[in-house]
């Protein structure tokens, strides 16, 4: 601990956002980076506390507490107030694959640990390592972490979302052969096609692509796993084979809406977001442009959604959230409001949410919806409806062409990531259900220091 009263001196500073009647005019990111002066100190707000529970990832009923990766956070802290940003580097990488991600889009459970906390602000641990790996990429510092030798045993690996890509990287690392199989054009899972630009852009998924195929990692694209013929062959010609296929399936808005057009689920609403707008492509699903549109629920998925149909000029956006206001009030009464509300709120000077609010009916005019009646009888205008209710599990049709047995999610003994079938295992939100990246992550890293030691007897992943 270089500095024993930084955390008296120094005040909280986080990465400021652009303003919000700004920012909905483009897709680019939203944050604004803080000078290196100011970022030293806020390193130097670290208390490096005896018990560091910022990097301790424990589960109490059903909560996180602390980083579930343990990132290092404490001995980066200190090198950040040095200056010693290359130092700070070599110590995030040993236990985050990717904080260019966890940087912009994890909820930092550090944050909410940190004792500096208690009496005051957290120090800003999400951005703080943000800012290692940026500058590493910028200063073309990034390590190139090519295997001196090649083991003879190959891996595939079945989606490019954090999980099947921190698993890739770590046994790529190791010396195995990985090849990352994904069934749409471009890798990267929910981080490519669900996050928006502006929360995660799409150059800073690519770029990593870029770094793990130039150290070694093979990119099979367009090749849908699910297929029969796919999955013997995987079976038969890879020593072992990950399938990190995440939960996309989407849970029922609860209306019946065959025969309406206008109706979409939020994945693929995202999905034709990305394509339309960073992939130059005319997707199926309509853009929000001078549409009034009504998304159906809460949560990061929602909130995407949301900012999204700003973005892409939208008459009007409502979110109706089914439980009621209370339930998300702060300690001190008011009502938090993410990203994404204050946008809607700074373009149409309301908060897009109605609570304790559902669809009861849908109106239509010739198969085209024109509307919603809610719970409460009330009538609202509406011609895109999108449901983010939220994740049913994952996808059967993997789960069938690999003989893997499934209830919702693939399942395994507990801790565990290997299948009932042999040579098959699992990670992500296909074992643990709709999650985070930073739990993806971690699940990718255990399941390769599992596989290592199948394939091995031993590991030196852990
Ligand atoms: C809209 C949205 C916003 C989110 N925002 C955040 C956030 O801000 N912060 C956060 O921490 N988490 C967020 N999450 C959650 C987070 O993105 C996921 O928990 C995480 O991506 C899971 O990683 P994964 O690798 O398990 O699966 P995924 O990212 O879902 O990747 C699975 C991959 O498998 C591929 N695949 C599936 N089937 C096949 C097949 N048959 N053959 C080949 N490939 C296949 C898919 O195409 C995909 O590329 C968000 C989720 C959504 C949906
Ligand atoms: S990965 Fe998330 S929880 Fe871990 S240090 Fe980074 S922001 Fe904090």
């Amino acid at each position: 601990m270089g500095k024993p009263t930084g955390f008296l001196e120094y005040s909280r500073k986080e990465n400021e956002l652009r303003a919000p009647l700004e920012r909905v005019k483009d897709w680019n990111e939203f944050y604004l980076p803080i000078s290196e002066e100011e970022r030293m100190k806020q390193g130097a707000r670290c208390m490096n506390c005896g018990v560091p529970y910022c990097q301790a990832g424990m589960q109490f009923e059903g909560k996180t507490f602390g980083c579930p990766l343990h990132n290092l956070i404490p001995e980066w802290n200190d090198m950040i107030m040095d200056g010693n940003f290359n130092h700070a580097l070599s110590r995030l990488l040993k236990t985050n694959n990717f904080p260019e991600f966890t940087g912009r889009v994890c909820p930092a459970f550090c944050e909410q640990a940190c004792i500096c906390g208690i009496y005051g602000q957290p120090v800003t641990v999400h951005n703080n390592e943000l800012s290692i790996i940026e500058r590493a990429f910028e200063e073309k510092k990034m390590p190139r972490r090519c295997p001196p030798q090649y083991s003879d045993k190959k891996v595939a690996v079945v989606g490019s979302g954090p999980a099947g890509l921190a698993a890739a990287d770590q046994l790529n690392h190791r010396g195995h052969s990985v090849t990352v199989i994904e069934k749409y054009e471009y890798a990267g899972g929910i981080l490519m096609y669900g996050i928006p630009n502006m929360k995660l852009p799409k150059r800073v998924v690519q770029r990593r692509i870029e770094f793990m195929t130039d150290e070694g990692v093979s990119f099979v694209t367009g090749v849908d796993a699910a297929r029969p013929e796919i999955a013997q062959r995987l079976l038969r010609e890879y020593d072992a084979v990950l399938l990190c296929c995440g939960a996309e399936k989407p849970r029922e808005i609860g209306v019946d809406h065959t025969g309406v057009k206008g109706v979409y689920y939020a994945m693929d609403f995202l999905h034709g977001a990305v394509e339309r707008q960073q992939l130059g492509k005319e997707p199926a699903v309509p853009s929000a442009e001078g549409k009034a549109v009504v998304i159906i629920g809460t949560g990061n998925t929602a909130s995407d959604c949301v900012a999204t149909a700003l973005r892409q000029g939208c008459r009007s956006v409502i979110q109706l959230v089914r439980r009621p206001m209370g339930d998300y009030l702060n300690a001190a009464g008011a009502l938090p409001q993410d990203y994404a509300q204050q946008e809607a709120e700074a373009v149409f000077g309301v908060d897009p949410r109605r609570f304790s609010a559902s669809v009861a009916e849908l109106i239509s005019e010739n198969g085209e919806l024109t509307g919603i009646r809610t719970n409460a009888g009330e009538t609202i205008p509406c011609d895109l409806l999108i449901g983010a209710t939220g994740f049913a599990g994952c996808a059967e049709d993997v789960c069938a062409a690999f003989g893997v047995a499934m209830n919702r999610t693939v399942t395994t003994e507990p801790e565990h990531y290997q299948t009932n079938v042999e040579k098959v295992f699992t990670a992500g939100d296909m074992h643990r259900g709709q999650s985070l990246v930073v739990w993806a992550i971690a699940e990718g890293r255990a399941v390769a220091a599992e596989v290592d030691e199948y394939l091995m007897g031993y590991t030196n992943l852990r």
